[in-house]
């Protein structure tokens, strides 16, 4: 059966927050396609988590040239996606994607070069059934290419219409300084930065990025805000056969310390109290701050994309909860 989008996506609560000094809004959900999309993932569920989440008010999807496993896979999905679902509502999406991380074999399959950055969005728009990106990233700071050459590499990409907007991930406080002047200068904004950023993850707080970020004109956007599943109800009581620790990847089961378990067990008590599941509460902790303007999720199952989504209904924190819930952090 063809798609038709939920008529009533934009009055399910869903907020939009603007990217900094910008014209356009971003969810305060976004939806990311590092796991749980790739070609090893059923293309039925991902199609249904991908409905779900637009027919929910989600209009912001996160990719990057490798996301899968395999590499390409998850953009080849979404692809489809776009291609069968989502054709008719482009205008309404914002898709972003990223180059920077392993991806082709040889000198040219990675980091921060314009060969690089140039040939692999080409490579994205293809698998993405897509003739332009609204937001192109540069994945990671490359220390050993000049700073220049990846950001006027993103800079003609604009000009030469693949990407609306561009964006910069994981760049460390001097390097996004740079940048950001840089693309100013050339009237190409960076729209938006993507760091890594939860309860259990503090840098951007504590390495000055978010107020950076902020006086800069620069949307944040945090990437892991669950800590890949840390945060959740996931790892309360072991470590499911089914979760991220158990498939293998990025999570190692050495992250779940006995520290750690003991604060998780600790934040859900309090997210209980707040009658919130804890990804609600560790999502609405990171919404408290206005300049996070999107926290971009994964999600395993629409059960769980629906319960991330609950976190809009309760996003203020009493001064006393904030207090108990650093003291757990501490
Ligand atoms: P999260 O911290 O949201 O972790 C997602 C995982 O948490 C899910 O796969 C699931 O684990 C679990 N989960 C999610 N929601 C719930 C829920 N409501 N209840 C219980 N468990 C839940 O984010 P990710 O680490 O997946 O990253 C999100 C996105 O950020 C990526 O898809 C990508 O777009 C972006 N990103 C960007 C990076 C960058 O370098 N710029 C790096 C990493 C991510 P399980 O699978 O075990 O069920």
């Amino acid at each position: 059966p063809v798609y038709s989008a939920a008529e009533n996506r934009y009055e399910c609560g869903m907020q939009y927050r603007r990217a900094g000094r910008s014209g356009v809004m971003l969810p305060a959900i976004s939806l990311g396609l590092w796991h749980n999309f790739g070609d090893v993932d059923t293309l039925s569920l991902s199609r249904k988590k991908l409905h779900y989440a637009f027919d929910h008010g989600i209009t912001h999807f996160d990719l990057a040239n490798n996301y899968g496993p395999s590499y390409g896979s998850a953009e080849e999905t979404f692809g489809q996606i776009m291609k069968s679902s989502f054709a008719p509502y482009r205008d309404e999406l914002f898709i972003s994607t990223k180059a920077g991380h392993d991806m082709w074999p040889g000198p040219y399959g990675n980091w921060g070069s314009r060969k690089h950055l140039m040939a692999s969005l080409d490579q994205s728009l293809k698998r993405m059934n897509l003739d332009y990106v609204d937001v192109f990233y540069s994945h990671r700071y490359d220390p050993e290419t000049p700073l220049e050459e990846t950001l006027q590499a993103l800079v003609d990409i604009v000009r030469k219409g693949k990407a609306l907007y561009v964006g910069l991930s994981k760049y460390p406080l001097d390097a996004y300084l740079f940048a950001s002047r840089y693309l100013k200068e050339r009237d190409v904004p960076c729209l938006l930065y993507q760091g890594r950023y939860s309860m259990l993850v503090r840098e951007p707080e504590s390495q000055g990025i978010l107020n950076a970020v902020k006086e800069n004109g620069s949307g944040f956007v945090a990437f892991s805000p669950l800590a890949q599943g840390l945060l959740t109800n996931r790892y309360l009581n072991g470590i499911p056969d089914n979760s991220r620790i158990a498939r293998g990847g990025f999570l190692k089961k050495e992250a779940l310390t006995p520290e750690v378990l003991s604060k998780i067990q600790a934040l859900n008590e309090r997210a209980a109290m707040r009658g919130q599941s804890l990804a609600e509460m560790a999502l609405a902790w990171l919404l408290k701050n206005e300049t996070v303007i999107s926290v971009i999720v994964g999600a395993s199952s629409v059960e769980q994309l629906g319960d991330s989504l609950k976190t809009l209904n309760h996003l203020s924190f009493e001064e006393e909860e904030l207090h108990a819930i650093e003291k757990i952090l501490m």
